[in-house]
């Protein structure tokens, strides 16, 4: 074993040694369960930690969980293969391997693990000798078919069940080419699973977790996370507002499910010091003030993934500052009230005013608002009010806007709408700094990158075929360019939403965008 090897395994050793809460486990279904990001962000992830918990709840599964390396280059200079962190097995070796995916950009880490892995990327060079691979996760909610050219089977939205059924196939199946080919032919047959190319397959379909499966929640607390040592749990899932852009809107899985605030709290570990209640609208939560107050009455610091600014109140806020909170972040998304509207997100001026009041008395020293840029029909009126209203607020409380330029997903009555266009939106974020210059600090996402996510969630096999280009070609934005065009991959731009709700005249003529 190379130097270079052996301090990458001791690098895992040392993160397996900080954590609460590892399982290990000998059982015949032996699952590689991959983040295709690195260490700090996989374990930031709750549905990963959640899957992780179920498949060792199966009673003939395991899971040994593997990442995307942090130094991808040294692990190649080493020649070693890809381990597992439970195990130090090469992850090839596992008969199963199943990846969990957050969004589009993840894509060419998929393809790489593949390839550390030492095994081809694309399923179809695949052969039974191989370990079946498998795919979930949140991109699964939008647009999973850029997936299909790398995977064998697609569980489709909430996987908590479907992993148990998967389990069970698994374990019951005879071994070699027939029972693979087996558990493919069930497989294809069943709701919530997509078995790409299968000529029997039912068409992909959101499936929805019993809800006595929640609250998902960490398995595994470590300093080592974007979160660092935080114990994350989902109080309550989906949404029942109706936001034209978002996945998670209340058409997706029948909207908000939440949980009683006394089973939280038990599943709270003494151990844990800080917990994220994380969800798509925790705030909207009917009972998420007494929940917070127990928590922070306790002594533990308390973050929160979704504040809605027509939620907030003086006591809410407080307790969050009194848990250590300096930062008020909610949504404010269309640059104006207009747009906003278009869009069906119900903040007003006045919530957002309230907040910034909010934060300000509890003695919070920011106040942070997401905002989409780039939204179809968007003028520069749009951003006249929004500097107006910036100005105002940056009155009341230091202001810091993080900005995202629109990227319209399946599944959404926005699916479909175009991409600004990357000049256009950096045309757009440098008017907005230069005009909020001293007033608020503006944190914007690449509006390249967001030009590649959109090809990607509006796209089909030939864009996820792109990306395999692309990560092969070094990953540059000129790569990308060349590989979404010699692969002819075609946004679904131009066309218009189903249900009409976009009422902005100028989608009158979507143009089709480019970078
Ligand atoms: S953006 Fe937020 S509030 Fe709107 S539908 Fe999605 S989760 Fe709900």
């Amino acid at each position: 074993m190379s130097v270079s090897h052996w301090s990458l395994i001791e690098e895992q050793r040392r993160r397996l040694a900080a954590e609460v809460g590892t399982l290990h486990k000998q059982a015949p279904v032996q699952i590689a369960l991959a983040y295709p990001s690195p260490y700090h962000v996989g374990m930031s992830s709750l549905g990963f930690q959640t899957i992780y918990r179920e498949l060792h709840l199966h009673p003939q599964a395991s899971a040994e969980r593997a990442f995307l390396p942090d130094d991808v280059a040294a692990l190649r200079a080493a020649r070693a293969p890809l381990l597992t962190y439970e195990g130090e097995r090469p992850i090839a070796e596992l008969p199963v391997l199943a990846f969990s995916v957050a969004y589009e950009l993840e894509l060419t880490g998929v393809c790489e693990m593949l390839d550390l892995a030492g095994l081809p990327v694309l399923a179809r060079e695949r052969d039974a000798s191989m370990p079946l691979v498998i795919a979930g996760g949140p991109l699964t909610f939008s647009n999973p078919v850029p997936l299909s050219p790398f995977v064998d089977v697609i569980l489709m939205g909430e996987a908590e069940q479907l992993v148990h059924e998967l389990c069970d196939l698994i374990a019951g199946a005879p071994a070699g080419p027939g029972g693979r080919a087996l558990v493919l032919d069930t497989l294809a047959a069943r709701p919530g699973f997509w078995v790409p190319g299968h000529p029997r397959g039912l068409a992909p379909v959101v499936a929805r977790a019993d809800d006595e499966r929640l609250p998902a929640r960490s398995q595994i607390v470590t300093p080592h996370t974007e979160l660092s040592s935080m114990f994350l749990i989902e109080p309550e899932r989906g949404c029942s507002r109706g936001c034209t852009y978002c996945v998670m809107r209340r058409t997706t899985n029948g909207g908000m499910r939440t949980v009683e605030p006394e089973r939280v709290l038990g599943l709270v570990p003494d151990h844990a010091r800080k917990v994220g209640l994380v969800g798509a609208a925790v705030t909207d939560h009917p009972r998420i003030v007494p929940l917070l107050r127990t928590l922070v009455d306790a002594g533990r610091q308390v973050g929160i993934s979704s504040l809605r600014a027509d939620r907030l109140s003086a006591e809410l806020v407080g307790l969050l500052a009194r848990s250590g909170a300096r930062t008020l972040t909610t949504a404010s998304d269309g640059a104006s009230e207009r747009l906003r509207d278009a869009i069906d997100r119900k903040t007003k001026e006045k919530h957002l005013l309230a907040a910034a009041q909010l934060a300000r008395d509890a003695g919070m020293r920011t106040l942070k608002l997401y905002l989409m840029l780039g939204l179809p029909g968007e003028t520069s009126a749009d951003l006249d009010e929004l500097v107006r209203f910036g100005s105002e607020l940056s009155k009341i409380i230091p202001l810091a806007y993080g900005v995202a330029p629109f990227v319209a997903k399946r599944n959404t009555p926005m699916d479909g709408a175009p991409f600004a266009g990357v000049n256009e939106v950096e045309h757009k974020l440098g008017y907005l700094r230069a005009a909020l210059r001293g007033r608020a600090e503006l944190r914007a996402t690449s509006a390249r990158w967001a030009w590649v996510e959109y090809m990607l969630s509006q796209g089909d096999e030939s864009a996820g075929l792109a990306a395999m280009d692309a990560w092969r070609a070094g990953g540059s934005f000129a790569a990308w360019k060349r590989a979404f065009k010699e692969r002819g991959a075609t946004p679904r731009g131009a066309q218009r939403p189903s249900d009409g709700r976009l009422r902005l005249p100028a989608l009158a003529a979507w143009p089709t965008a480019a970078p």
